[in-house]
């Protein structure tokens, strides 16, 4: 590596800011001065341009993807005696919010193509459950892993004719889109993070939900302000304080005119990424009928030892890598518990992709020669 080289990063946060930093201080100078810290206009405005972008018709800022996740499930009154399935290659707050309420995640595989909830395996597991006859499948948590959507139409299907309950963990996806609808105007209620990574981002935690149906929406409102009713000290039912702030909503609305030229920016990497190692490693499926948000982008080797000779090489040329995920959910210690208590059947892809998977550098701000180096840097490990 010559020191006329840029350096590679994972995520890339500073060149975003730097086109931005002058609306960012003006937006925070606003919230200084007003000192409505909490819920003040920037949420609102916020809520209407996200409601506005994606086409669902409400939005409910939160404090994060989790919280809005246990918002969501809490407003279907989700807890003890109910199975929630989920796949089992996903980030662990998927599966720990239903353990909070009290209710058992049942863990679902995925499909090797396209890393989402295998439809198969899901009506399996479901069917599994009703014939144990322990617990009442309530809900699907649909997860659009890497930023790819699950396959919306089917798990919609599905939980109508099952009476459960459809929500879009769209952690990964913010912005993505299936046919000609985006994320967000899919499932019953979609859960969106915005943690400083994820395709729209602020800085430091937050979240919405976003949903077509008015009851759910006002349910949310009530519940991420510890359950009030019509005013602030009459207390319908138990909530939380999942409120988002101020300072974090002005972020988010200095970055949002961005997203649009960001999304393109990511495909064109991932496009990159895909001609330079074409013939070489297996790379990520497109999504033919929709938009592909590339909240990340992976790889998938032969092998273990594969992975870890690629990641040396890489490491070798100061080009970083991830793991997303080393360890299906099902397999962790907090859940292997959980796993055990209904339709415990194997989940082989989740855990073979475990082995095997591997994220590259994915940002809209990466230049082709930093594209070609992170191929090239791949291909020497191979
Ligand atoms: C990031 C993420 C979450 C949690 O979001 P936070 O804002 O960090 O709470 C949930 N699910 C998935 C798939 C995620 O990637």
């Amino acid at each position: 590596m010559t020191t006329a080289q840029k350096p590679i990063a994972f995520f890339d946060m500073k060149a975003q800011q730097n086109l931005i930093r002058a609306d960012i201080d003006r937006r925070i100078a606003t919230v200084l001065d007003s000192g409505r810290f909490v819920m003040g206009p920037e949420v609102e405005e916020l809520e209407q341009k996200l409601a506005a972008y994606t086409g669902a018709a409400h939005c409910i800022g939160v404090s994060s993807g989790t919280d809005a996740l246990q918002i969501a499930m809490m407003a279907e009154d989700i807890g003890p005696g109910d199975a929630v399935f989920l796949p089992a290659f996903t980030y662990t707050a998927t599966a720990e919010v239903p353990l909070v309420l009290g209710a058992t995640p049942v863990f679902v595989d995925v499909e090797e193509s396209t890393f989402n909830i295998d439809l198969a395996d899901l009506k399996r597991r479901v069917a599994a459950v009703r014939k144990e006859g322990k617990l009442r499948p309530r809900a699907v948590v649909g997860v659009d892993l890497y930023g790819r959507a699950a396959d919306w139409p089917a798990i919609l299907k599905l939980c109508e004719d099952e009476k459960m309950f459809a929500l879009d963990d769209a952690a990964q996806a913010f912005g993505g889109a299936l046919g000609n609808k985006r994320l967000g105007a899919w499932a019953h209620a979609t859960a969106c993070s915005f943690y400083p990574t994820k395709t729209l981002g602020c800085y430091g935690d937050g979240g919405a939900i976003l949903t077509d149906d008015a009851d759910r929406a006002e349910l949310y409102r009530s519940l991420r302000q510890h359950g009030e009713g019509k005013s602030r000290y009459e207390v319908l039912r138990t909530g939380m304080n999942g409120r988002l702030d101020s300072m974090q909503a002005a972020v988010l609305l200095a970055k949002l005119p961005l997203l649009e030229g960001e999304l393109a920016a990511r495909d064109r990497v991932a496009q990159r990424y895909a001609a330079k190692l074409a013939g070489a490693v297996k790379t990520p499926a497109t999504l033919p009928d929709g938009v592909h948000a590339w909240g990340i982008y992976s790889i998938l080797l032969e092998s273990a030892a594969a992975r870890a000779k690629v990641q040396a090489a890489m490491q070798a040329q100061d080009v970083p890598s991830a793991i997303y995920y080393p360890r299906p959910l099902h397999k962790q210690p907090a859940y292997a518990a959980a796993h055990a208590q209904a339709a415990a059947g194997p989940l082989p892809v989740s855990e073979d992709l475990c082995e095997r998977i591997l994220c590259l550098p994915m940002h809209p701000y990466l230049d082709d020669a930093q594209v070609d180096r992170v191929a090239a840097a791949v291909r020497a490990g191979l």
